[in-house]
């Protein structure tokens, strides 16, 4: 059987930039969508001759806002898929939507192009904190989303955003009950974090608001843990949790450090060319992007195989993020070396020692407090 691969496309536009998104996100007043139909599949064909020969398995429609895509160009660009490589039988389509009654109104449209998975940023369940994030729906809009998307699409999530401004683990708690009560098979739970170049980093670094102190967030990271195991949905990764064999496939191919390509603006690819792994980073200016397209087929900013020891790098970032860990087996077929041979005894030891990370024949793998911890324990590892 020809190598499994995941397909991402990225629709890099929004009604309104939120305040904490350093994603590649940008908005603009028109969007030509024949236009970009047109370059988005263009690109697609030059990423099938990248990377020929393979099952697509996962396609993930992400952004910016991807609802805000017209449903003809999703459904051009799934069949197009379609024909350019040998695609499995259950292949999982994803989509990220806004839960506003506008983007509502297109899931029927949107799961009869081939949608079978959507992926809602309802982001809180509270009016202030809708307000605080920016975001342009209410708690009560997005519930209704959340009711139309599982009317149409087989298998639904919904990501929130906690350790907000303010926010107690107490009032965190009773927030996640209410979600659980709303969940279906999964759901992703982030930690608000500031990046820089977003309008948060600038308030927070002006003390227009303060996060809640490090023992509170681990507090709330813990609880996270607990309810969502307790409700059948353990983490399966740091953020995302789900029920057994409803994880997003599409993104365990990340973690796994499988194989990828990425089509429209800044999408980024990983695939193998025989012994090599091949990294692409496509420009991420929108019309940078566009006229880059339609002049030469496709909107590469970078292409570089990634070797030797940035190889393991990169798969263990990825992989100790799952709860499942590193197949040692796989790691060694896919970064080129066993990972407990290339980190070596002196700097796994006393990582293990602490409880951070564990290993066996055949696993590696952070454990919870390992994962909860997880920038620090690849210091370790990889300085
Ligand atoms: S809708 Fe999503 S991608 Fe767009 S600005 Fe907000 S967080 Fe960023």
């Amino acid at each position: 059987m020809s190598e499994p691969l995941g397909v991402y496309v990225h629709w890099p536009f929004c009604k309104s930039k939120c305040p904490y998104c350093d994603f590649n996100s940008h908005v603009r007043d028109g969007v030509e969508q024949a236009r970009w139909r047109q370059a988005l599949l263009t690109e697609l064909e030059y990423a099938a001759r990248e990377a020929p020969d393979r099952q697509v398995q996962t396609m993930f429609f992400g952004g910016g806002t991807p609802s805000l895509m017209a449903p003809e160009t999703v459904g051009a660009l799934i069949r197009r898929t379609k024909e350019l490589w040998d695609t499995s039988r259950d292949l999982e389509i994803t989509l990220e939507a806004n839960p506003t009654s506008v983007e509502a109104g297109k899931f029927a449209a949107l799961a009869e192009a081939g949608v079978n998975r959507v992926s809602l940023g309802v982001q809180a369940l509270d009016p202030d904190a809708l307000r605080f994030l920016g975001r342009e729906h209410s708690a009560d809009e997005a519930m209704e989303a959340l009711d139309t998307a599982r009317r149409h699409f087989g298998r639904t999530s919904f990501d929130l955003i906690y350790a907000r401004p303010g926010q107690t683990p107490e009032a965190w708690a009773a927030e996640l009950d209410r979600a659980l009560a709303l969940a279906g098979e999964h759901l992703s739970l982030y930690q608000l974090t500031i990046e820089r170049g977003t309008r948060f980093f600038t308030d927070h670094a002006r003390g227009a608001f303060v996060l809640p102190g490090e023992e509170e967030a681990a507090l709330m990271f813990e609880q996270t843990q607990a309810r969502l195991a307790a409700s059948g949905r353990p983490a399966y990764e740091i953020s995302n949790h789900a029920r057994p064999g409803a994880a997003c496939r599409h993104n365990l191919i990340y973690w796994r450090y499988q194989d990828y390509v990425g089509v429209g603006p800044g999408a980024h690819g990983r695939f193998a060319i025989g012994d090599v792994k091949r990294a692409t980073r496509r420009m991420s200016g929108p019309e940078a992007w566009l006229e880059a397209v339609e002049r030469a087929g496709h909107g590469t900013a970078e292409t570089n195989d990634v070797g030797g020891q940035d190889r393991v790098e990169e798969a263990l970032m990825m992989g100790l993020r799952l709860a499942e860990g590193i197949d040692r087996a796989t790691f060694a077929s896919v970064a080129g070396a066993d990972p407990v041979e290339a980190l070596g005894e002196s700097r796994l030891a006393p990582l293990v020692a602490a409880g951070f990370l564990e290993i066996d024949a055949t696993h590696l793998t952070a454990t919870p407090a390992g994962r909860q911890r997880l920038n620090a324990v690849l210091e370790r590892l990889i300085a």
